[in-house]
């Protein structure tokens, strides 16, 4: 299945709705994939404002 990247929090996900915010707003068209394994202690899930760990797209369109 293709992945998808939730336009409200960049979660990549497969399915179809966001399991983190639960929004079906998903898109396709995204670039650069970060992994989150420690949101509370890492520089780049603070700056996008990540909460849980996990696979994030850096930008959606
Ligand atoms: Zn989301």
């Amino acid at each position: 299945m293709k992945e998808k990247a939730c336009k409200i929090c960049h979660l990549i996900v497969t399915g179809q709705t966001c399991p983190n915010c639960k929004s079906s707003a998903l898109s396709t068209e995204y670039s650069g994939v970060v992994i989150i394994f420690d949101a509370n202690n890492s520089q780049i899930a603070e700056k996008l404002q990540i909460k849980n760990k996990g696979k994030y797209a850096l930008r959606v369109r």
